[in-house]
Order: structure tokens, then sequence, then C-alpha cells
């Protein structure tokens, strides 16, 4: 059967995504600083990349199959399989302003800037809602941005709210539920359709 190298994301999402395959049978195995990961099932070896590397490592078929988050994966624009939903690493993506701005729109016809790790997402949410804003594409640390008045709002991944509140922003808007998936590559689903098929009988089982 043929191998199938699976893209698992460094961060909050690993531990949850090699613990489903470990119940899959397919444990990773310490490899040292080694690229590729073998796993205790032969036919399956790992690459653990950045979060937002994995839907082109899968849709270029640099990887067969990869975890990711749904978030990731919309903002990615990756033309990729989603054959499983996974039960872990709910989110959403938010629109948030601090406790007394103007929301939904500023004073004066004043068109509102927005910071966030997400521009094709906050983008494409305020032009379908009809409402023009200036999106501030950041890296990370997205909720100081108001603080420092680079933005008036964000879009952000929150879970438990905790560090929307530690900055003083609320929640404003919904744009999007988020959780991981298991993705895939859709030559090589076909190319490797035994090896995909007997991993994702394995996968629906151990989740
Ligand atoms: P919280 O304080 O629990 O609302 O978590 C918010 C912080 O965690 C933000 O910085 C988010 O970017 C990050 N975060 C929350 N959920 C996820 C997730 N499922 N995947 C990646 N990052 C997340």
């Amino acid at each position: 059967m043929s191998r199938l190298r699976v893209a698992l994301p460094k961060g909050r999402l690993f531990e949850p995504s090699a613990g489903l395959f470990r119940s899959a049978g397919a444990a990773i195995q310490d490899s040292g600083r080694k690229l590729l990961i073998p796993s205790t099932d032969p036919a399956i070896e790992f690459l653990v990349v950045k979060p937002g590397d994995v839907p082109v490592y899968v849709e270029s078929g640099a990887a067969d199959l990869g975890i990711t988050g749904t978030d990731v994966l919309r903002e990615s624009g990756a033309d990729v399989l989603e054959p499983l939903e996974l039960q872990f690493g709910f989110c959403r993506l938010v629109v948030a302003a601090p406790t007394h701005a103007h929301y939904p729109a500023l004073p004066g016809g004043v068109t509102a800037r927005v910071a966030t790790k997400y521009p094709r997402l906050s983008q494409a949410f305020f032009a379908a809602a009809g409402r023009p804003v200036d999106i501030i594409p950041v890296g990370g640390s997205v909720e100081v941005a108001p603080l420092l008045s680079l933005s008036h709002w964000i879009v952000d991944l929150v879970d438990t709210g905790n560090t929307l509140r530690a900055n003083g922003l609320v929640e404003r808007e919904t744009i999007l539920h988020c959780g991981a998936v298991l993705v895939a590559n859709r030559a090589s689903q076909k190319l490797k359709l035994d090896a995909y098929l007997d991993l994702m009988e394995r996968l629906e089982h151990a989740g």
C-alpha cells in the first residue's frame, strides 16, 4: 500500500491532532529533528508545519493529508478536499471593538480601520454587508491594535473570550464558526485510494 504523508499543525491543534492519529494506530515516533517523522504505522509519516502552511502543503501535494482549522483554510482559499470534520479546535472568528467604541458605523461617515490576521475573510464579510472598511493586515497581537489607535475594530479568533476581555474589547458580530478539519489533496486521494480509505475509516472510529 502507498505511504501517506500527513501535515500536522504546530501550536494548539498539535496535541489533539497527534492524539487522533495515535488512537487510529499511527503514533508519532520521536525522530530527533528530522523533517519527516515516521509513525508506528509504516504507511503513514508526518510533517509538522506552521498552521497557516498546512493548506498550501496539501493543495500542492507536498503532503497527501493535513489537519488545519477552518479559519486558516477559508482564509487561504486552498482547493482541497475536506473529508472529515474533527471534534476539537472549536472557536469563532468575530468582529470586536473597544467597549465604548462606535459600532457598526463611525460618526461623520469615517471609514473604520479593522486590524486582522484574516484580511480575506474580513474584507469579504464587510463587503457582503455593504459596509466599506480599511483592512489593516497584521501578523499577531491583534488585540492591542485599538489600544494603540492602529485600528478602530479588530477581527480575530475567540475561544473563551478571556483575551478580548483582558484587552477591553467586546464581541460585536460573528463571521465564522471554526473547528479543526482533515484536508486531503485531490489527486492523491484518487492515486492512493486504498491507503486513503483505510486511514479514513480508522480516523472516523478513533474520533
Ligand atoms: P480566548 O482568550 O480563549 O478567547 O482565546 C483567544 C486567543 O486564542 C486568540 O489569540 C486566538 O488567536 C487564539 N485561539 C483561540 N482558539 C483558537 C483555535 N481554535 N485555533 C487557533 N488559535 C485559537
